[in-house]
């Protein structure tokens, strides 16, 4: 049998893959191209936001696993970083706060690889990984060459980018972001940051406090792996906030439910809130081995028992649920491997 999925995902969930490759050198990338057999690969990172199938995926998948950082001043205490896929996005966090460099200290936590990060567009906090990235280099399947895209190009949105919209079309191979030399990290823009480091919106905070109060947050919220307890096997936020129009947001409002705007000025409702309002709460058995977690409505855990299919089928009837009782539609985040 083939190299399981589920061994690679945060869900542990899913079948074998047909064929199995882990990229590992920035250099031999080619190596990988010319080993793939069959159709365009599916690219795992971190496995953090997939939920796989069952039955596997039947086709090559290739782990990115490459490592490094570096990086070159370009002048005004701006510093350009270029990060292989592989690295950890954690890691990458943690390189830049200890090198006193400002822009992704609010990502601190957030599962997965750096390379994954574009692809949908990752953020937490007020902060996206679309702030301070100038480009991605990557492998465009269609056309089979290595490829500069510029931020633009990436089409970046609220938990999206080119790159979710055409799934397996490119191969992030790494990414250049633009950071900022400074002790202090990014201006406050979240009122729930704003109190778990108790400063006002708006404070810079210390760069090293601000990353270490974020994680230590995203800690006591169950937000960050290792998760102990029955929250363990997850993938974060089961659905993405969902967009709405005027009319729905006051109705929203007025039965107490938060709305905002993100930073492309769409208005969204709380997807969280919106299961709470339709009766979810943390812990709830949804289907058999499938729970809200513990801690956290939005986040929908697998126990014993579980499926793949039972679990989407599980978030399929949380999102009936809400669409008959508010008439708002939400949709998963973690993404399904498209069948070859
Ligand atoms: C506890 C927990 C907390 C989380 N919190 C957050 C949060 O605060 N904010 C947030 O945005 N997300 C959050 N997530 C979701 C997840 O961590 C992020 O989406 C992360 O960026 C996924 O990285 P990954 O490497 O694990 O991706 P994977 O699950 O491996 O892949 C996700 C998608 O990206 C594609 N992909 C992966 N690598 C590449 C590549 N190099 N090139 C092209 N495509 C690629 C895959 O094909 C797949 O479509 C959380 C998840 C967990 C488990």
């Amino acid at each position: 049998m083939g190299e399981l999925l589920a061994d690679h995902t945060t869900l542990r969930l899913g079948g074998a893959a047909d064929q199995w490759l882990t990229h590992t050198s920035p250099d031999a990338w080619h190596e990988v191209v010319r080993a793939v057999e069959g159709p365009r690969p599916f690219i795992l990172g971190g496995g953090s936001n997939t939920l796989a199938p069952d039955d596997g995926h039947p086709g090559p998948v290739v782990r990115m696993a490459t490592r490094g950082i570096t990086a070159r001043a370009v002048g005004d205490g701006r510093v350009e970083v270029t990060v292989q896929a592989g690295e950890p996005l954690a890691d990458l966090v943690a390189w830049a706060v200890a090198e006193g460099l400002s822009g992704v200290e609010y990502l601190g936590g957030i599962p997965g690889t750096t390379g994954a990060a574009p692809v949908q567009n990752a953020g937490a906090y007020g902060q996206q990984i679309a702030d301070r990235l100038t480009a991605v280099t990557a492998w465009d399947w269609q056309h089979g060459r290595t490829v500069r895209l510029d931020a633009a190009a990436c089409r970046f949105r609220y938990r999206s980018s080119v790159f979710k919209v055409q799934p397996g079309r490119w191969t992030i191979l790494s990414v250049t972001l633009r950071l900022v030399r400074s002790g202090r990290a990014a201006p406050v823009g979240y009122g729930h940051l704003a109190q778990a480091l108790n400063v006002p919106l708006g404070a810079r905070p210390l760069l090293t406090e601000a990353a270490a109060g974020v994680v230590a947050d995203r800690r006591a919220r169950g937000l960050t792996l290792p998760v102990q307890g029955p929250d363990v096997r997850q993938a974060g936020s089961a659905f993405l906030n969902p967009p709405v129009t005027e009319q729905k947001a006051e109705t929203v409002r007025a039965t107490g439910g938060p709305i905002y705007r993100d930073a492309d000025g769409v208005l969204r409702a709380s997807a969280g809130w919106l299961l709470e309002h339709c009766g979810y709460g943390p812990g709830w058995r949804v289907a058999p081995g499938v729970y809200c977690s513990t801690r956290r409505t939005l986040t929908v855990t697998a126990r014993d028992g579980a499926t793949a299919a039972g679990f989407a089928a599980a978030l399929r009837t949380m999102a009936t649920q809400v669409a008959e009782s508010t008439g708002i539609e939400l949709r998963p985040e973690p993404v399904q491997p498209a069948r070859a």
